[in-house]
């Protein structure tokens, strides 16, 4: 038979998961702050929960999509003698030891608990794209498997329950710095007047011919060979200036790209100038 599932926070993404578990024929009670929000999921044949209270009673995997993570714990703290049996899939974004703590406060309650990092938008949910991280209790991860699978890959990657964070952040991380990127790239094309359009898809285009050569960064990083035959931060160092300039020459902020100009400066002094980008990686843990 199917778990009962309590889908607690109905928000964009907490939404998508209990349409793909309800459409999998799981039993869903649902629970969100603002009541309005399960009316869709109800019309598809949620259970309401009255209050929290009754959504943590109803299910013995209760998955958790907040903003935050203050926010889970603000909730389940009151609540925290019910606990005891059910699984905790708490698949809000946080770090690494908030996820570590919530661990220890299930534990502290009988519960169990996996964080989970969502990689996928909520129209991903289901779909053959979209993968979640599990980390924490891996008997829990082990009898829940096939549910989880219904929202998409299941990847669990270990005991501490910090670890699924740290997947989720170092994809987000790389993630966003391509965002700096593409940001800045319109930026200077609308400032020259060129319509965003035109440069959308051959920076698209770019961009995944430019992924390409994260494997031999990777390769490069683990084995410590960083001479390179593709581009050397000596290179580099005299492309960046004239980057800078050129954004600030049509008025667009260079503060974002100071820092890797800096680092590079410093890779070059300290005499890497002939190895390739793989090597700016441990000049980011300067404590290490
Ligand atoms: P939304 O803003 O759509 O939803 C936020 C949800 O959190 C709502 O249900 C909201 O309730 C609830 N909430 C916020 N604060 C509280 C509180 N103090 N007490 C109770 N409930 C609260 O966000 P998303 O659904 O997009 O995101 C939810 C989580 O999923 C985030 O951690 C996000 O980082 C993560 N995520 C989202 C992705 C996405 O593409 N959307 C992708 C991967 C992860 P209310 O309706 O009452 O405001």
């Amino acid at each position: 038979a199917k778990p009962a599932v309590s889908v607690l926070g109905l928000g964009m993404m907490g939404s998508a998961l209990a349409a793909a578990l309800l459409k999998a024929g799981y039993p869903i009670t649902v629970w969100n702050r603002t009541a309005a929000k399960t009316g869709p999921l109800v019309a598809q044949g949620a259970a309401p929960a009255a209050d929290v209270a009754e959504a943590v009673e109803a299910g013995e995997l209760l998955v958790l999509t907040l903003t935050a993570n203050d926010a889970v714990r603000e909730l389940l703290e009151p609540l925290a003698d019910r606990l005891r049996g059910r699984t905790i899939a708490n698949l809000t974004n946080g770090t690494p030891a908030q996820a570590r703590e919530l661990a220890a406060f299930a534990a502290e309650h009988g519960a169990r608990y996996l964080d989970g990092g969502i990689m996928a938008s909520p129209q991903m949910i289901a779909g053959p794209h979209a993968y979640i991280y599990y980390s924490g209790d891996q008997e829990a991860f082990g009898e829940y498997e096939d549910t989880f699978r219904v929202l998409g890959g299941a990847r669990y990657v270990g005991e501490d329950a910090g670890r699924a964070a740290v997947h989720d952040f170092a994809l987000l991380i790389g993630m966003y710095g391509q965002g700096i990127g593409t940001m800045h790239a319109f930026a200077l094309a609308k400032a020259v007047g060129i319509p965003a359009k035109e440069i959308a898809e051959p920076l698209r285009d770019w961009l995944n011919a430019m992924a390409l050569y994260i494997m031999e960064e990777a390769e490069a990083l683990d084995s410590g060979e960083h001479l390179t035959d593709v581009s050397s931060l000596a290179v580099n160092q005299a492309a960046l200036p004239n980057l800078l300039n050129t954004l600030a020459g049509e008025g667009v902020t260079t503060e974002f790209f100071q820092p890797l100009e800096r680092l590079i400066d410093r890779a070059v002094e300290e005499g890497y100038g002939a190895d390739g980008l793989s090597r700016l990686p441990d000049l980011l843990t300067p404590r290490r």
